[in-house]
């Protein structure tokens, strides 16, 4: 048995979800005529609270499409130092927007409001870039699934209307967060000018992500996707994938949840690891005491039991928990590990 924990984005359609693909009345998106992408687009829109929505091939170009939307070349956006907006896509902010990003040293990847107040530049001072957007992550990825508090994303929204900021969400992960602790979309919705989210994770499709806001925003993020080369024309087989998975994969993330707080448990209880995160989601990141065993060992000695798990760099580990990891592989992985 195979047990791959590196990441939530490996898994493969289910079979409920390939018959709703195989069975998708599709047009070409290019000219707005799929009918799948049209109603996928307006159930997030609807479940967000939002006036419209665009789907793309990508989180990533969501993202840099919502950076694009709300900057102006040589401004600057503030985000946490673990953004995956700043590690994970390819300098875009930068490539695709001339934009630079003053990062915040917050705690798992969530500043408070006053960490993003004090990264403002004031905009009289014409020698520092011009502060234009707050971008912020939820689930946080480098920050090991962690969830945020909805009072401080709030005090966050005040100090982007005091300051005039634009305020984006990056939600690759946000499915898990609502999940975890109990919020709607409709409340996430009402507090930023655009969120992305991502299907092709927790929920299992293969391909996928979807950016929602204003009609305005919207229109305007069709013509950067254009220019990013996101069209996609027979889409709806796609977005077919994406309508099955939020009517159906949505719930069962708290099962998730409750495997990766399992193994973070066992974890915590054995000898060669010095530290686990707290696991609140699907995220668990650890570091070994590499005084009782190396990272080398260690990572051996899974593979030699065929468990792949993913080295985040500077001593972190990281497991990620998702659909295709069953019951039985859990209670497999429980038992290797305390044998280990
Ligand atoms: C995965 C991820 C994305 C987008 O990734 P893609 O692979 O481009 O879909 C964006 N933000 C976060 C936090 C992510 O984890």
């Amino acid at each position: 048995m195979q047990i791959n924990l590196i990441s939530d984005t490996i898994t493969k359609p289910t079979k409920g979800m390939l018959d709703a693909m195989m069975s998708a009345e599709v047009g070409d998106d290019v000219f707005k005529n799929d009918p799948s992408v049209n109603a996928l687009e307006k159930k997030i829109a609807d479940m967000f609270g939002r006036e419209a929505a665009l789907f793309f091939p990508s989180g990533t170009m969501a993202n840099q499409t919502a950076i694009k939307l709300h900057t102006q070349p040589g401004e600057q956006l503030i985000c946490d130092k673990y953004s995956h907006i700043f590690h994970y896509e390819g300098g875009g902010v930068s490539f695709n927007s001339g934009v630079s990003c003053k990062l915040v040293d917050g705690h798992r990847g969530m500043m408070t409001a006053n960490q993003v107040k004090e990264a403002i530049n004031p905009p009289d001072f014409y020698h520092s870039p011009l502060t234009s957007l707050v971008s912020i992550e939820n689930t946080t990825n480098k920050g090991g699934g962690a969830c945020w508090d909805f009072e401080e994303l709030k005090a966050i929204r005040e100090v982007c209307d005091r300051h005039q900021l634009k305020y984006h969400l990056d939600g690759a992960r946000l499915w898990n967060a609502l999940v975890a602790k109990n919020e709607s979309a409709l409340q996430y919705g009402a507090l930023f000018d655009t969120i992305s989210v991502c299907l092709s994770k927790g929920l299992g499709c293969p391909v996928g992500s979807v950016l929602v806001g204003s009609k305005e925003d919207m229109n305007k993020a069709l013509r950067i996707r254009k220019v990013f080369g996101g069209n996609m024309r027979q889409a709806g087989y796609l977005a077919a994938a994406g309508i099955y998975a939020l009517d159906n994969h949505m719930e069962r993330l708290a099962i998730d949840h409750s495997r990766a707080k399992e193994i973070s448990t066992v974890l915590q209880e054995l000898p060669f690891i010095k530290e686990v995160a707290p696991t609140q989601t699907n995220i668990i990141i650890f570091e070994l005491d590499e005084r009782a065993m190396s990272m080398a060992a260690f990572m051996q000695k899974l593979k030699a039991h065929n468990i792949q798990i993913i080295d985040m760099g500077q001593g972190k580990l990281r497991m990620v928990t998702h659909l295709d990891y069953t019951q039985e592989m859990h209670e497999k992985l429980l038992e290797i590990l305390v044998e280990l």
